[in-house]
């Protein structure tokens, strides 16, 4: 596979910056499928922040107030402030049932 220089730009400062062919090499070699997509300075950054422990600001996914959690939000996924998570959790405890499954289904065609 052939790779080329793509200039991207980072979500967090909006800057641009390359990710080098061979950047896009290594990351396929990891079987990273995503492009970065923050600049080195603001991957540096976050990284560095991390082992410092800085808390990030969130929204939580429950009660919408501003909180702050000790780790990266992932984006895919909902952050809570400590109460509710803290209620969510006491609430799953409580429960002990396995919590539903969901499957994200793709709508697939029939074959004709
Ligand atoms: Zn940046
Ligand atoms: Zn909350």
């Amino acid at each position: 596979m052939i790779f080329e220089d793509m200039v991207l730009r980072c979500i967090d400062c909006g800057a641009e910056f390359v990710f080098t062919a061979g950047e896009q090499s290594f990351y396929s070699e990891k079987g990273l499928l995503n492009e970065p997509r923050r600049c080195p300075d603001c991957r540096d950054r976050r990284r560095q922040e991390r082992e410092q422990g800085v808390e990030y600001p969130i929204i939580c996914a429950e009660c919408g107030q501003e909180a702050t959690v000790p780790f990266v939000p992932s984006e895919d996924r909902p952050v809570y402030c400590d109460e509710c998570y803290r209620k969510r959790r006491e609430r799953e405890e409580g429960r002990k049932a396995p919590r539903p499954r969901r499957f994200k289904r793709k709508e697939q065609e029939a074959n004709r």
